[in-house]
């Protein structure tokens, strides 16, 4: 692979064309006569000007650069990124779909509301809850979601709580999304097993809490075995159970919030459900609730009547809208299809393997790395760079290096609570080779940890690019072209 790649703007010539236009069939009239002279352009516009092949092959290089699920070993943990099988693509294409308008006549349109009829049977199944609204965009606006139906449930009984808790080991969102909806954070310190304090939360408990926002498994990859207790206590001082269930490939089939006693749950269709995700979507993260919360939900609902199904849009306690039309509909579609594929064995089994595969790496991990919490995990884990870090190489080092072994890096430096941090999530469409491959390469790194450290805070080695300075990169982004300075 060559390193260098020009830009688009430094290959072709003046003229080149990738494309040709057939002759106009009409009179040409003077740009006078169609546009008003403020808005006419003065100058060039500044375009690259390349033949087709050479624009094919400037893309086709630079998408081989990509480091996709498709083309390896993803193992970020939180973001799941597992394969997404290609009939999903297939569904989500049918002309069916894919050419809707969102304002056609119900009439004309019965098949996709009965998919999303359908879907949102099905995930109320796996989640064990009442009804789910498919309309935020992603996981996050599903949080922000969840927690303006919080809201408005306690508003309803003229109760104004202010605070929301948040574990420590919480996903960022978590408090971003309370605080945006207008909540004061309290956070409620993990134990030595990596799990909620439950003293801790008993003694931040009253009745001015709203809600406790939790995900289970945590982002730890450890199951909070407490959650019964966990719900009974914020119950009993009036709060409720918020799920984020961004990662829920770790239990469907086996274990359901509704029944550990949450009241709202988000899901990441982009993650669980495998439609493609990262670099912006699009996405989908409907929310479930149960019964008490539903009159609160995102209009419009679908529902089925007697002369089929309908759009449901008169609801006056409603949140109102969360996003335009009816949420992202192809992700519903790959989603769905997913679902359908899959069966009620197949997300259990496919949870199962999940969890199979993330507790194989650790066991074999930690006789290398730091296992802070070294307990049966579900979907992922988290191991430590401590040791290494007493060599001066850190777990950013160690993510770096494993570029050169062709994998992408685990998520590093979350969950807050573990220095050092590498959280690793296999999840369960990879093969034991390939884990075998990934925790070899994590051996070898941390073989050369000791002997030549210097190796590995040198690295990558192999890559376009090297280190970079991603402060910079993020601070002061060089986003135009600006020719030769
Ligand atoms: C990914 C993730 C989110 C956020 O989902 P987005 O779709 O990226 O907004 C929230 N919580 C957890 C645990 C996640 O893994």
């Amino acid at each position: 692979m060559s390193k260098e790649q020009a830009l688009l703007f430094e290959l072709g010539a003046p003229g080149r064309r990738g494309y040709s236009l057939p002759q106009l069939d009409l009179p040409e009239k003077p740009v006078d006569e169609l546009l008003p002279e403020e808005m006419q352009r003065k100058t060039g516009l500044d375009l690259p000007e390349v033949s087709e092949g050479e624009l094919v092959r400037h893309y086709t290089a630079l998408s081989t650069r990509n480091h996709g699920v498709d083309s390896g070993f993803y193992p970020l943990g939180s973001c799941t990124m597992k394969y997404n099988p290609k009939i999903n693509e297939e569904t989500a294409r049918l002309p069916g779909f894919a050419f809707l308008h969102p304002c056609q006549p119900v009439e004309s349109v019965q098949g996709a509301l009965e998919l999303l009829h359908r879907a949102e049977l099905y995930l109320n199944e796996v989640t064990g809850m009442e009804r789910t609204t498919f309309q935020p965009a992603a996981g996050a606006h599903g949080e922000l979601t969840g927690m303006m139906l919080i809201r408005a449930y306690h508003r309803s009984r003229n109760d104004e709580r202010k605070i929301v808790l948040a574990p420590d080991s919480s996903h960022g969102t978590n408090p971003a999304s309370a605080a945006m909806t207008g909540y004061e954070i309290k956070e409620i310190p993990s134990d030595k097993r990596g799990l909620v304090d439950l003293g801790a939360l008993r003694e931040t408990l009253n009745e001015d809490v709203a809600a406790l926002m939790l995900t289970n498994p945590n982002t730890l990859g450890l199951f909070e075995e407490d959650i019964l207790e966990i719900a009974a206590a914020v119950h009993d001082v009036g709060g409720l159970l918020y799920y984020d269930g961004a990662n829920l490939n770790a239990i469907m089939g086996h274990a359901r919030p509704g029944d550990m006693g949450f009241d709202v749950v988000h899901l990441n269709l982009h993650k669980t459900f495998s439609t493609p995700h990262g670099g912006g979507g699009p996405g989908s993260g409907p929310v479930g609730v149960k019964e008490h919360l539903a009159p609160f939900l995102p209009l419009p609902l679908v529902e089925r009547g007697e002369k089929g199904f309908y759009w449901k849009d008169d609801l006056p306690l409603s949140i109102g809208r969360v996003q335009g039309f009816y949420g992202n509909f192809g992700v519903v579609v790959k989603a769905y299809t997913y679902l359908v594929m899959m069966g009620a064995a197949g997300l259990r089994r496919a949870a199962a393997d999940a969890v199979l595969n993330a507790n194989y790496l650790a066991q074999r991990l930690k006789k290398s790395y730091a296992l802070p919490y070294d307990r049966l995990c579900k979907h992922e884990f988290v191991i430590s760079a401590r040791k290494q870090k007493k060599k001066g190489v850190s777990a950013a080092d160690i993510a770096k290096a494993l570029l050169d072994y062709g994998f992408h890096p685990p998520t590093v430096y979350f969950p807050l609570i573990v220095e050092e941090a590498l959280m690793v999530e296999p999840t369960e469409t990879e093969s034991k080779e390939t884990l075998d491959r990934f925790a070899g390469a994590l051996e070898e790194i941390a073989r050369l940890a000791e002997e030549e450290p210097e190796r590995v805070t040198a690295a990558p080695h192999t890559t376009p690019v090297g280190r970079l300075d991603e402060v910079g990169a993020a601070r002061n982004p060089r986003v135009c072209f600006e020719g030769d300075e």
